[in-house]
């Protein structure tokens, strides 16, 4: 393998790389369809004919109807929104969320603001492959709960969540229920009406779109303020013109990302198991974090005690691999993942993590080289621990 050309790009949950589709497509509508959507003339109409055009493709893929899709400028923003609106909408009458503790940044930092605000949130607790505990669940709602919040599938450690199971609950209380589906969508199948899901944030840049646009779906019937104040855009919902090259982006790109799922998520699960099997066929004192089998397909979540996960991260970027200890948006940070720490795992073993994310630009010759360049790295800092010397 020509390494020096090339880059082996094992960091899917981070962000994936734009498609050429998605690219020529984006092109199009910035060179010719960049008229204001809102304006009368033909200009105008075709720029806000494309974003139709988008918001049912976006409808399509996961079985809502295209007036319930709002476009956004990224998940976080369609995380706040949910949470801070509802709360908004349902301040003093109804004061609880319930959500787990392995939630996304954009959702768990919302929730301590929203906390000074006054709402109770209840953190359901996860066992140690991640999965909510249902019947905790369960006995966590009362009467004053108005939201359940939980993620559709993991970003660190890829569970997928028993939703189906979860957004019946929600639905026997009387309680709307939120899922943050950002990595599944692409990677598994997702039918809204199956289910039974009232709201969903979703953002392009994880299923090879562009950044800067994401979606909320709110279903029909669903009492929500607007999010932003100002023009009429987004059915008055999010004012402010819109992001016309990005949207037609994301409608691409999810169109291309939910055609034939299974034929791609087969593909990435004989990566994923490859490499599972090679790391911990050849690196002892190896944990696989998340779920073996119910988890996303492109998933691969390790920790290798005794030594830090930051240090093969620079290891692996001197040959080549891209790579992660967790969650991009946090990796700035040198605490231990807050979802290792949900999971059980003490901080020394949660600090020796690594994400290796696949999507379908993988390839099998890319995967045998991870498991010729990690096991090496893997000893050599292993050599250096002090906490292994102490063993
Ligand atoms: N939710 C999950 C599960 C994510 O993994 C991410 C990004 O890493 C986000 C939300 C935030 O997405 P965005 O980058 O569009 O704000």
């Amino acid at each position: 393998m020509n390494l020096f050309k090339r880059r082996v790009y094992l960091d899917n949950n981070a962000t994936t790389q734009v498609s050429k589709a998605v690219r020529k497509t984006m092109n199009r509508v910035l060179k010719y369809q960049w008229g204001n959507p809102s304006a009368g003339y033909q200009k105008g109409k075709t720029a806000n004919g494309v974003i139709k055009k988008a918001r049912e493709q976006v409808a399509n893929a996961i079985n809502g109807h295209p007036h319930e899709i709002y476009f956004t400028s990224c998940a976080t923003e369609a995380n706040n929104m949910v949470l801070k609106l509802l709360s908004d909408h349902f301040y003093p009458t109804k004061t609880k969320i319930i959500t787990s503790p392995i939630e996304h940044s954009s959702v768990l930092k919302t929730l301590e603001y929203l906390k000074t605000k006054g709402i109770d949130v209840q953190y359901c607790p996860v066992d140690q492959y991640g999965f909510v505990l249902v019947d905790e669940l369960k006995k966590q709602i009362d009467d004053n709960t108005f939201l359940i919040c939980c993620m559709l599938a993991n970003n660190e450690i890829g569970t997928i969540q028993p939703i189906k199971e979860i957004g019946e609950i929600a639905k026997e209380n009387n309680i709307y229920f939120h899922t943050d589906a950002v990595q599944a969508i692409g990677n598994i199948p997702i039918n809204l009406k199956e289910l039974n899901i009232d709201l969903l944030s979703l953002s392009a840049h994880k299923f090879h779109g562009p950044k800067g646009v994401g979606v909320l779906y709110i279903r029909k019937g669903v009492k929500i303020s607007n999010m932003i104040h100002g023009g009429g855009q987004e059915k008055n919902m999010r004012a402010g013109t819109e992001n016309v090259a990005g949207i037609v982006g994301l409608g691409k790109a999810i169109e291309l990302a939910t055609i034939d799922i299974e034929k791609k998520s087969k593909y990435l699960i004989t990566l994923r198991e490859r490499l599972i099997k090679g790391i911990m066929e050849s690196i002892p004192d190896t944990i696989l974090n998340g779920d073996p089998i119910n988890r996303l397909p492109g998933n691969v979540n390790v920790c290798f005690k005794y030594i830090e996960g930051e240090s093969i991260l620079l290891m692996l970027e001197i040959k080549g691999i891209c790579a992660s200890s967790g969650s991009a948006c946090t990796s700035g940070s040198l605490n231990p993942s807050h979802v290792l720490l949900a999971i059980g795992l003490p901080h020394e073993i949660a600090h020796g993590s690594l994400r290796l994310t696949l999507s379908e630009e993988n390839t099998q010759e890319e995967i045998e080289y991870v498991l010729e360049t990690l096991p090496p790295i893997i000893q050599n800092l292993r050599n250096m621990s002090p906490l292994i010397n102490k063993k």
